[in-house]
C-alpha cells in the first residue's frame, strides 16, 4: 500500500490524496472528462432528477465504462445487487466474445449495462416466484457509480443494479429503498411548497457508524461457531470484560491501525468518504464511520464498507466479526444509522435555523418524523430485527427492543407546550407571545446526549441506534422515509386546509405541529431506557415491546401496514408478505444452524475434554487410595466435572431432538426456535461454560475469551 504522505511537497501531498479518492470509482467526474458533453448532461439529469435512459446513450456510456474498466486491469463486468439475504451477490461476464473463425471480441453494449439476467430462484423471495418462473434481473442504477474490484490475477468492473423478478417485483433492497425515497421527495417538496420553497428535489441523508471486532484469525480458524455462526455459542465469561473502560477510545494497537489504514484507503479510492474511526467500549472492538451521503448511495457504501472490512482484515492476520453479537457478556456491535432530510439545495429539513420562518419549518419537519416514529413503532423495530440483533436489543447496552425518541431537554419542552395548544415556550419553560418574536431561539446543537435511547435527536439529524451491525442499512431507511412521508402528507393536508381557511402561516403551522406533537407525546422519553421503570412506563403509555424478532416481524403484514407502503408505492401487499416470510424464514434458519453447531461443539470439543479429565482425575484417586493419601481436594473436583457432565450429556440430547423438529409454516417455525430451540441451547451453554471453568487450560481445545478477545 502506498500512502500520500511520502517525501512529497504538501501541495503534491495534497493532490496525491485528492486524486485517491474515487480513483476506482466510475463517478460523475470520470463521466465528465470521458463523455461527450450532451451525453454527461443526460447522465446528470438520469442521476439527479432520475431522467429515463435512452439506448443510444447508454451504448456511449458502456463503451466509455468499458474502457475505463480496461485500464483499470478488468477483464470482466459484474451486476452488483442487494438481494435479501443481506450480503451483496454478483455474475460475473467477460468483456470478451468471440467472433468465430477465431477471433474475439471486447466490448460492453448499452444493453449489458443497462440489464443482466442471473437466475433468481437460488435467493429468498418469500415465495414471490416460484422456480418454473425464477428469472430475475439486474436493472442498473446509475445514481450509484459502479467500482473496480481488483486481485492480483485480474480486475472486474461491478455495477451496483436493482433485483427484480420477471413480474416486476422487488426481490432485493435497492428497489423498496429508492420507491421510498421517491414517496419522501414528493410529500418534503410538497410541504416546502407551503412554506414558499420550490425544490427540484428532497433527498434522505444517511450517514452510518459501523461497529465490528477484529480477531485473531488462529484463534477465530479452531472455533467453528465463529466460522459457521458469527458469534461465539460458548464461552466463560472472562475475569476482566470491559469494566476498565479502558479501551473505548483508546490508542489504536499498531497491526489493528495497519489493517484500518489499508480498508480506508481501499474505500477512499471506491470514493467512500470515510471520515472517523475509534476503538469501541468492548475489548478488540472498533467503529469505522463515512461522511453522510444521498441514503442510496450510503445504503451500497455501507455494504462495501462491511465487505473491505472483512477482506482487508484476512489480510492482516485478523477475522473482522460484524455479528450483532459474536460475544456473551461482552457489549455486542450496532449501526447507528443517521437520518436527515435534505433538499438538492443543500438545504437540511432538520436544521434549527436564526429565523423564526426556519424554525417553524424545522419543527414541521421534526413534529412529522415523531407522529411516523410514534404510529409505527411496530415497523421500526422490525425494520432491524434479525435473530442476531435479538441478543443485543434489550440487553442493557444497546437501545431496548422498546423505540422512544430523545429530542433533548429544550426542544422536548417546546414540543410539550405546543401539544398544548401553547404558541411556544422560552428557554425558561414560560410561554411566549405570538408572531415572530414569539419563536424561541432552537437550540442548534443539542448538548446533553443520551446513549440509552434507540431514536436520538442530535442537533441536525436523528440517530436511529437499534440497527444492527450486520445487516445492510436499506430497511430501515425505507421505514423511515415512507413512515415520515405519510406524516408529512397529513400535516401538509392539515395545513392546507387552514391556509385556505384564511389562517395566518405561522398560527397554522403552530396548530399543526401542535396536533403532531399531541399525538406523538408518548413516544417522548428524556430518561434511562435501560431501567425497568421505563419499561413499566412504556407500558403504560401503551407503547410496544416486540421483545423479539418474531414478535417483530409478524406485526409487517399488518393491515396498516399494508396500506401504507402500497399507498406510498413502496411495496405491494405480495411484496410485503414476501418480506415478512424471508425474514422469518431467516431467522428459522439462523437459530437451526446455530443449534446444530452447537450440539456438534458441545458433543466434540467440550464433551471429550470434560471426559478426559475426569478419567485422569479418576486415575489420581486410584493412585493417590494405593498410596493412603488424602483424596478428598481430587474427589470432589471429579464430583463436579462429573455432575457437569450428567447435566450436559441430557442438555445435548434434548437439543438434538428438538432441533430436527420440522415445520411448514414458517411461523410457526420461527417461534419453535424462538420458544424451544434457544432455551435448549442456553441449557447446553451452561454447562458447558461451567466445564470451561474446571477443566485444565492444556485439555480445553476452543480459544477462550481471553485469548480472543485480547491477544492480538
Ligand atoms: P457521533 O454521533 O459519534 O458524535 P457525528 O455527529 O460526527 O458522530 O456523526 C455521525 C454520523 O452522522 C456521520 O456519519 C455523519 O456524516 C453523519 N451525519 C452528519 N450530518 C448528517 C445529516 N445531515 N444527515 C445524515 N447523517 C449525518
Ligand atoms: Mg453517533
Amino acid at each position: 500500500m502506498t500512502t500520500p504522505a511520502q517525501s512529497c511537497s504538501a501541495k503534491e501531498c495534497t493532490t496525491k490524496f485528492e486524486e485517491m479518492y474515487g480513483r476506482k470509482a466510475f463517478t460523475l467526474k470520470t463521466m465528465k472528462e470521458r463523455l461527450p458533453a450532451e451525453v454527461y448532461d443526460h447522465m446528470v439529469d438520469t442521476i439527479e432528477r432520475g431522467a429515463p435512459l435512452n439506448s443510444s446513450v447508454a451504448d456511449i456510456v458502456a463503451e466509455a465504462m468499458k474502457d475505463w474498466a480496461l485500464e483499470h486491469g478488468a477483464t470482466h463486468f459484474a451486476h452488483w445487487f442487494h438481494p435479501l439475504t443481506g450480503n451483496t451477490a454478483e455474475k460475473h461476464d467477460s468483456f470478451m466474445s468471440p467472433t468465430g473463425s477465431g477471433t474475439a471480441k471486447i466490448s460492453l453494449r448499452g444493453k449489458e449495462l443497462i440489464q443482466g439476467e442471473p437466475d433468481a430462484s437460488s435467493f429468498p423471495g418469500g415465495g414471490l416466484r416460484a422456480t418454473f418462473e425464477a428469472r430475475g434481473y439486474t436493472a442498473w442504477d446509475p445514481a450509484s457509480p459502479a467500482f473496480i474490484v481488483e486481485n492480483k490475477n485480474g480486475s472486474y468492473l461491478a455495477i451496483p443494479t436493482a433485483f427484480i423478478s420477471w413480474t416486476g417485483e422487488a426481490l432485493d433492497h435497492k428497489v423498496p429503498l429508492l420507491r421510498s425515497i421517491d414517496a419522501l421527495d414528493r410529500q418534503a417538496r410538497r410541504a416546502l411548497e407551503l412554506f414558499g420553497i420550490s425544490s427540484r428535489k428532497v433527498f434522505t441523508t444517511v450517514g452510518t457508524e459501523q461497529e465490528y471486532f477484529l480477531i485473531d484469525e488462529k484463534y477465530h480458524d479452531k472455533r467453528r461457531d465463529l466460522i459457521v455462526c458469527g458469534r461465539t455459542l460458548l464461552g466463560a465469561k472472562p475475569p476482566k470484560g470491559q469494566e476498565l473502560d479502558d479501551h473505548y477510545f483508546g490508542r489504536v494497537s499498531t497491526r489493528v491501525l495497519a489493517c484500518m489504514l489499508e480498508a480506508e484507503h481501499r474505500l477512499y479510492e471506491l470514493g467512500i468518504p470515510i471520515k472517523t474511526r475509534h476503538n469501541e467500549v468492548a475489548p478488540s472492538q472498533y467503529e469505522i464511520a463515512p461522511t453522510f451521503a444521498d441514503a442510496n448511495l450510503a445504503a451500497d457504501h455501507q455494504q462495501l464498507i462491511m465487505h473491505t472490512l472483512r477482506e482487508t482484515a484476512r489480510e492482516y492476520g485478523f477475522r473482522c466479526l460484524l455479528h450483532e453479537k459474536p460475544f456473551a457478556g461482552i457489549n455486542g456491535s450496532g449501526k447507528h444509522n443517521n437520518w436527515s432530510v435534505s433538499t438538492d439545495g443543500g438545504l437540511n429539513l432538520l436544521e434549527p435555523g436564526d429565523t423564526p420562518v426556519e424554525n417553524e419549518r424545522f419543527l414541521f419537519f421534526c413534529a412529522a418524523v415523531l407522529k411516523a416514529v410514534f404510529r409505527h413503532q411496530d415497523l421500526l423495530r422490525t425494520s432491524v430485527a434479525s435473530a442476531a440483533n435479538d441478543h443485543r436489543l434489550g440487553a442493557n447496552e444497546a437501545p431496548p427492543a422498546i423505540i422512544s425518541v430523545f429530542l433533548g431537554d429544550e426542544l422536548s419542552k417546546i414540543f410539550a407546550a405546543l401539544a398544548k395548544g401553547r404558541k411556544a415556550v422560552g428557554k425558561d419553560g414560560g410561554v411566549l407571545g405570538l408572531g415572530a418574536k414569539g419563536l424561541p431561539e432552537l437550540p442548534r446543537h443539542s448538548g446533553d446526549r443520551n446513549r440509552t435511547s434507540p431514536f436520538a435527536f442530535t442537533g441536525n439529524k436523528f440517530e436511529f441506534r437499534a440497527v444492527g451491525s450486520s445487516q445492510s442499512v436499506s430497511f430501515p431507511n425505507v421505514v423511515l422515509n415512507v413512515t415520515v412521508a405519510e406524516a408529512l402528507d397529513e400535516m401538509s393536508t392539515a395545513l392546507e386546509a387552514r391556509l385556505t381557511a384564511g389562517e395566518p402561516l405561522l398560527d397554522a403551522v403552530l396548530g399543526v405541529v401542535g396536533k403532531a406533537a399531541a399525538e406523538a407525546q408518548p413516544i417522548l422519553f428524556e430518561g434511562d431506557n435501560y431501567t425497568e421503570e421505563w419499561h413499566r412506563e412504556a407500558e403504560e403509555r401503551g407503547l410496544l415491546n416486540l421483545r423479539d424478532t418474531v414478535a417483530a416481524v409478524s406485526t409487517l403484514a399488518s393491515e396498516k401496514n399494508t396500506q401504507l407502503f402500497e399507498r406510498f408505492g413502496v411495496f405491494t401487499p405480495r411484496e410485503l408478505r414476501s418480506r415478512k416470510e424471508v425474514m422469518l424464514e431467516q431467522y428459522e434458519t439462523t437459530i437451526s444452524i446455530e443449534a446444530s453447531t452447537l450440539e456438534t461443539l458441545a458433543r466434540t470439543n467440550v464433551l471429550p475434554s470434560a471426559v478426559t479429565y475426569l478419567s485422569e482425575l479418576m486415575d489420581t484417586c486410584t493412585k493417590s487410595s494405593a498410596m493412603g493419601l488424602n483424596i478428598s481436594g481430587t474427589q470432589t473436583t471429579g464430583r463436579k466435572v462429573s455432575d457437569a457432565l450428567n447435566m450436559l450429556v441430557p442438555a445435548i440430547d434434548t437439543l438434538s431432538e428438538l432441533r430436527q423438529k420440522h415445520h411448514d409454516d414458517v411461523e410457526e417455525g420461527a417461534q419453535y426456535m424462538r420458544d424451544h430451540v434457544i432455551p435448549a441451547m442456553e441449557a447446553v451453554r451452561k454447562e458447558a461454560d461451567m466445564l470451561e471453568q474446571l477443566v485444565p487450560a492444556r485439555l480445553w481445545t476452543l480459544p477462550t475469551y481471553l485469548d480472543m478477545l485480547f491477544l492480538h
